[in-house]
């Protein structure tokens, strides 16, 4: 069994790290993140209160988001182990989660704030079919316009400069007592997460010390 928790800032790639550790290992892909997505997007009683929170400005508080992860956990479909992806919170759900899970690592992606803010604010959205853009890794063929659809391409409401840095701010202000946990207890690798997704794997893999693929 393998048990590892994934940290990283917006835009450092921690989903695509998480999933290829996953793919790999048969490891169930734990992501809070996701789990707010599709309870909203099913109308869940979850969901409401999610949308009601955001609605109003404010962080998912961290009872809910263990609650979520605690719920999950206790699903016990992770037969080879699991990745766990925006928890914990702070440091008495680090220490909490610790005590109760044998955790075998700690991947921690490392993108400065200028390069999360080149690739965040890089991000368009076609307004009319949803379709992800990024004008760094998959331009439009045509200016600010759907390949698929021809809608106009915007940014997501949350990715201007002023909303991203308050992001960054709350992000290193939470993550580093996490982190400082993790350290005392439990093996942490701290990862560039500059490169290219599969060299960034490469990295993981090597650091973690996982046994060659085959
Ligand atoms: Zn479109």
């Amino acid at each position: 069994m393998r048990k590892y928790v994934i940290m990283g800032v917006q835009g450092s790639g921690k989903g695509t790290q998480a999933k290829l550790l996953c793919d790999r290992f048969d490891l169930v892909h734990i992501s809070v993140g996701d789990i707010f997505r599709w309870n909203v997007q099913f109308h869940t009683k979850l969901g409401a209160q999610v949308k009601r929170t955001v609605a109003a400005g404010e962080l998912v508080s961290d009872e809910l988001v263990a609650s979520v992860v605690q719920d999950r956990l206790a699903e016990h479909d992770w037969n080879y182990g699991f990745v766990i992806d925006g928890f914990p919170r702070n440091e008495r759900q680090a220490e909490f989660f610790l005590e109760s899970y044998d955790i075998d690592g700690v991947v921690n992606l490392l993108l400065p704030d200028e390069e999360v803010e080149r690739r965040v604010l890089s991000r368009r959205l076609c307004s009319q079919c949803g379709l992800d853009y990024n004008l760094i890794a998959h331009r439009p063929r045509q200016e600010d316009t759907c390949d698929v659809c021809g809608g106009a391409l915007v940014m997501r409401s949350d990715d201007h400069p002023e909303a991203l840095a308050n992001r960054l701010r709350d992000y290193h202000a939470k993550t580093k007592p996490v982190i400082d946990i993790f350290e005392r207890k439990e093996f942490v690798v701290h990862i560039d997460a500059t490169p290219p997704k599969h060299e960034i794997f490469a990295e993981i893999y090597r650091r973690l010390e996982l046994p060659p693929p085959g």
